[in-house]
């Protein structure tokens, strides 16, 4: 089989690549090494900044995200027994949408079946070849079967532990990494959000999120060792640890009920240079990955997949190749900013085990600065909806 571009992963990435060049007509095909059932199941993100909304609309699959998704105009920084709200709209002019990264990818996926688009699910042995050459392409097994899928051009939308990055050899790739030496436990549970906007809490226990996912969903996590176990977390002790971390005022309005989902995600930094190794281009998680603290992986998926669409439209509309060329360094210059912001957060909202009391003091110097500065309020909050692409 012969197709313009072939898509590897069916995550957020894969979908809206492949959606938006569907509906620039070019031909497109997705191979997933999940189950669909399993794809559509993911819980993970969940605040998109408008230019993942306007990206979403580009591709047809806006609809009911803007019946759903809930404008945020602002969010809440506590510490120090106090509660702070950076007003984003007034700050910057945007805004941010709540949305469950569940609905975008359930969206796309009946975006891609309505338009009669193919994904292969469930693939197994995913190898990349000829990258450096014209004549690129994919093998694949599928049901014991091997199969093989010629390309003009390969995208990685595989994540982080995808068949695309690992195929690239080791000396043509650069890494750079930070792991956090903590986690965060998460968990969902239908139940009234404390708080109509995101509350983002630095205490000496530990840092606290309370995000939501809709009016009636609440999304909470806590700060917890990266090698937590979940069974010794009852939703009991989840609440009042979260109860702990939050001010007064926050605390005695929480409301609780049984959690339906629970986990514990590492956190670290990681960006592999370049993004582009001939025909290959990684997109997405494959390429890096960011601490939730700034809800910055999703978005910056979008921003890869923005740039690498623009690109290969330009390429199948006759036009030179420059912006596929500048692909790696665009996206790159957007990602290493993302990482920072993703970065700064986490250094000053969570407690590192082995910092002192410095540290701390350190960390409410630099939060009360930031929401008594307008310029500082303002820088955060930029950042907080999105640079632009
Ligand atoms: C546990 C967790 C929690 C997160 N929470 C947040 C959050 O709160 N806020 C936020 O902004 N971001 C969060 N993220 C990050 C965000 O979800 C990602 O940045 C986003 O999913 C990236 O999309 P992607 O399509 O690039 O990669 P992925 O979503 O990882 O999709 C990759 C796809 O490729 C498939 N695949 C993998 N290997 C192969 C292979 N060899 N062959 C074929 N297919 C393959 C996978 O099954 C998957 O479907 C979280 C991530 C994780 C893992």
């Amino acid at each position: 089989m012969r197709i313009q571009v072939a898509i590897i992963g069916s995550g957020p990435s894969g979908l809206l690549l492949g959606q938006l060049l569907a509906k620039a007509g070019i031909e497109t095909i997705i191979i997933e090494r999940a189950s669909k059932r399993h794809v559509l199941a993911r819980v993970r993100a969940g605040v998109l900044e408008q230019g993942t909304v306007d990206l979403l609309d580009q591709a047809g699959v806006g609809g009911r995200l803007h019946l759903e998704g809930m404008r945020h105009d602002g969010v809440l920084l506590a510490f120090d027994g106090h509660s702070h709200r950076i007003d984003l709209q007034s700050l910057t002019g945007k805004t941010v949408t709540v949305y469950g990264q569940t609905e975008v990818t359930h969206d796309l996926v009946d975006a891609r079946e309505a338009a009669g688009l193919t994904t292969i699910y469930e693939v197994e042995n995913v190898s990349i070849h000829n990258i450096d050459r014209g004549s690129s392409y994919i093998t694949f097994e599928k049901e014991g079967i091997e199969h093989r899928i010629d390309a003009d051009f390969i995208a990685g939308c595989d994540g982080y532990h995808g068949a695309s990055r690992s195929s690239v050899p080791a000396k043509a790739i650069r890494t750079f990494e930070r792991v956090y030496p903590f986690g965060w436990l998460g968990i969902l549970a239908d139940i009234p959000p404390l708080n109509s906007e995101l509350i983002y809490a630095r205490h000496e226990r530990g840092f606290a999120l309370c995000s939501m996912r809709s009016a009636t969903r609440s999304r909470y996590y806590i700060q917890c060792r990266s090698d937590e176990r979940i069974e010794d977390w009852s939703d009991a002790r989840f609440y009042d640890e979260l109860r702990r971390r939050l001010p007064q005022e926050h605390a005695d309005r929480l409301t609780i009920g049984p959690s339906f989902e629970k986990s514990v995600a590492p956190l670290r930094s990681f960006v592999a240079e370049p993004m582009r190794f001939g025909r290959l281009f990684l997109v997405g998680d494959a390429a890096h990955i960011v601490p939730p603290t700034g809800a910055k992986g999703l978005n910056l998926a979008a921003s890869d997949v923005h740039y690498l669409f623009e690109a290969l439209r330009l390429h199948y509309a006759g036009a030179d190749d420059a912006a596929l060329d500048a692909y790696s360094e665009r996206a790159l210059q957007r990602v290493w900013r993302a990482v920072r912001f993703s970065w700064s957060m986490t250094m000053m909202m969570h407690r590192f085990p082995d910092e002192g009391e410095f540290a701390a003091k350190i960390q409410n110097a630099e939060l009360d600065y930031l929401v008594s500065s307008k310029a500082a309020s303002t820088a955060f909050a930029e950042n907080y909806v999105g640079l632009p692409y």
